[in-house]
């Protein structure tokens, strides 16, 4: 079984490039040079030092003894939220700016949910003396205001969208506009594995430096450079194929993406894509999407923004469907639990979103003695008013 893009972007039957004929040449300038450009020595070089001396990597792999115990496993974090903006977010911006720079495009634009994407991406932006517009919608403006600060001191336009739901993927709709009407001079730094091809490789690739530094770190740390199980959150999908990229062809590993149920899988009020979407194209590529009998895309809602999205990347599509990962769903509420427990047991307060990934460990489904790695995505900086509203309503009194 074949888990990467054949030549047209294909992840099996999801993937391909949906776009609007204005968009032909900016994607195909994409796809036919980004692999080369990336692959020179000098891009290298540039990248690995970025990702050093600025983003901080390589994130530690931290072995957390109170969960190892709690879990009867043992329990690694991958610290993504100690990079440089507080995410993952900041590999795959810092490998596209890259690349917009060795195509000679002068400006950048961005969509955001949680605005940890926008905030990577003005921040780069910033490095580099790009001009920057994040399309973010208005209920997320509302909900991430200390990211919109961020932003705005960081010198990019923070556009609000006020169409649809107002959440990302209206912000991923008014993104795809501007770049259709601006298509020579800017890049459109898409901030998950979703999208048409190429970007959907792309961004795995540029996340897939997660995984090559654990292989290294579990070496060292435990000596053995696979573990027996991975868990990543999933909203687009880029922290998640990041973890898992160099372990798909290794079947030992069993891969674990946990979506957001927000209320409930079957309450209506959910972001659960894979267990309730059938195959459609949304964002250009083909893959599933929560629709109704109509094919209109249902409004996804979880409280955490950066899950808030009714499609997923192709290349999970496919993992799906070929049983390679299992993607299961964990509510709000579940999530909430898991951050106030990592907060107490650990002293590490996680983003809304990798408190899903945390979450479904209390499923309890881990074999005695395992080796286990959360991916823990960000920083819950950004949710400190959510965290705390939930805990002055007794929210979390129950861990011990
Ligand atoms: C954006 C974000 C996510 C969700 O996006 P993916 O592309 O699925 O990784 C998860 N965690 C954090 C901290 C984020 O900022």
């Amino acid at each position: 079984m074949n888990f990467y893009a054949d030549e047209e972007g294909y992840f099996g039957e999801f993937g391909g490039a949906y776009v609007p004929e204005m968009l032909f040449p900016a994607i195909e300038s994409l796809r036919t040079s980004y692999l080369a450009v990336s692959k020179t020595s000098e891009f290298e070089r540039e990248l690995r030092e970025l990702l050093r001396d600025y983003v901080g990597r390589p994130s530690p792999l931290y072995w957390s003894p109170r969960l190892s115990e709690r879990y009867g496993c043992e329990l690694f974090l991958k610290r993504e939220d100690l990079n440089h903006t507080g995410s993952h977010k900041i590999n795959n911006v810092l490998g596209q700016v890259l690349v917009a720079r060795a195509l000679g495009r002068k400006r950048i634009i961005a969509e955001t949910g949680a605005g940890q994407h926008g905030v990577a991406t003005a921040t780069a932006c910033a490095r580099f003396g790009l001009p920057c517009v994040v399309y973010m919608g208005a209920v997320d403006v509302e909900r991430q205001s200390p990211n919109v600060r961020k932003m705005r001191m960081l010198g990019a336009t923070v556009v609000p969208v006020t169409s649809g739901s107002q959440t990302l993927k209206d912000a991923t709709n008014e993104a795809i506009r501007d770049w259709i009407a601006n298509p020579n001079d800017t890049h459109y730094i898409i901030g998950s594995a979703v999208g048409p091809h190429p970007f959907p490789s792309m961004v795995a690739q540029f996340q897939s430096i997660i995984s090559d530094e654990l292989r290294d770190q579990l070496l060292s740390q435990v000596g053995r450079s696979a573990p027996d199980w991975i868990i990543a959150c999933v909203g687009g999908g880029s922290n998640a194929i990041g973890i898992f990229y160099h372990f798909l062809d290794n079947a030992e590993v069993k891969l674990v993406g946990v979506e957001a149920a927000g209320d409930g899988v079957h309450s209506g009020r959910s972001a659960a894509t894979l267990a309730l979407g059938s195959p459609g194209v949304l964002h250009g590529s083909k893959t599933i999407v929560m629709q109704d009998s109509g094919g209109q895309v249902l409004e996804a809602h979880s409280i955490s923004a950066g899950l808030d999205y009714p499609g997923i990347g192709p290349q999970h599509a496919h993992l799906s469907v070929s049983g390679r990962v299992r993607y299961e769903q964990v509510t709000d509420r579940e999530a909430l639990e898991a951050a106030v427990r990592l907060a107490r047991y650990d002293g590490i307060i996680p983003a809304l979103e990798s408190a899903h990934a945390f979450a479904w460990l209390e499923r309890r489904q881990i074999p005695a003695g395992a080796v286990v790695v959360v991916n823990c995505s960000g920083d819950g900086e950004k949710d400190m008013a959510t965290y705390l509203s939930f805990v002055e309503q007794g929210g979390g009194s129950a861990i011990e």
